[in-house]
């Protein structure tokens, strides 16, 4: 498998706009695992599943194939033959189920599984939660981007939602299941007052590559 870049950090981090352009910087797919755990959601309400029934996600997630073909340097998702558009993968009820369908095994499973396939495909930079805790732990490049609550807040408050992001983050630090931590060996970036371009050397200047 080639080496994984891991990218972790809680929403509203700005992890996912560093992550980007470390990925275009050095010519890597860049894979948002956010969006795997969002298609699955999608998925789950559009079946008409209550993402709050652990059994009944459980069963949804045994059945449904999931793809992640690269499109334009990143991964798209596609679930059970469908692909849902960055609106259906934010859209409010995304947001509001998202944490619930994250927490049960199977599906995090399927998916750990999922990502660590794409690792055989070439270079990688992989965001989410768990990656150099959980899906990727032995790699030398693992990177946490982490933000002051203020800066955080202000920045949820700019994309909307702050209310659905903070429960998220509740949820996502306080699941039995990889919780959201720093990953043992991780650089830890504060993003609380650098701009996008200085996150993105600082990454640079951390990786052994
Ligand atoms: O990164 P993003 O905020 O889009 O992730 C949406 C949700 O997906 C998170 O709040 C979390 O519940 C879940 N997630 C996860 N593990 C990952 C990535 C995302 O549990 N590696």
């Amino acid at each position: 498998a080639h080496s994984v870049i891991t990218i972790d950090g809680p929403a509203a981090s700005g992890k996912s706009s560093i992550a980007r352009l470390v990925a275009q910087r050095l010519g890597r797919t860049y894979v948002n695992t956010g969006n795997m755990y969002r298609a699955v959601t999608w998925a789950v309400l559009q079946a008409g599943v209550d993402p709050q029934d652990a059994d009944a996600v459980r069963a949804f997630a045994t059945g449904m194939v999931l793809e992640s073909p690269v499109v334009d340097g990143k991964t798209q998702v596609c679930i059970s033959g469908r692909t849902p558009t960055d609106a259906d993968l934010n859209s409010d009820p995304v947001n509001r189920a998202v944490s619930f369908v994250a927490r049960v095994d199977e599906v995090r499973n399927r998916l750990v599984a999922d990502q660590r396939a794409l690792a055989a495909t070439g270079p990688l930079v992989m965001e989410g939660r768990d990656i150099g805790s959980v899906v990727f732990p032995d790699s030398p490049n693992k990177i946490y981007i982490d933000a002051s609550e203020e800066v955080r807040a202000s920045r949820r408050g700019a994309q909307g939602h702050a209310d659905q992001i903070a429960e998220r983050d509740r949820i996502d630090k306080q699941r039995k299941n990889s919780p959201l931590v720093i990953p043992a060996g991780a650089t830890v970036i504060d993003n609380s007052h650098i701009t996008l371009d200085q996150a993105v050397e600082q990454v640079i200047a951390a990786l052994h590559l």
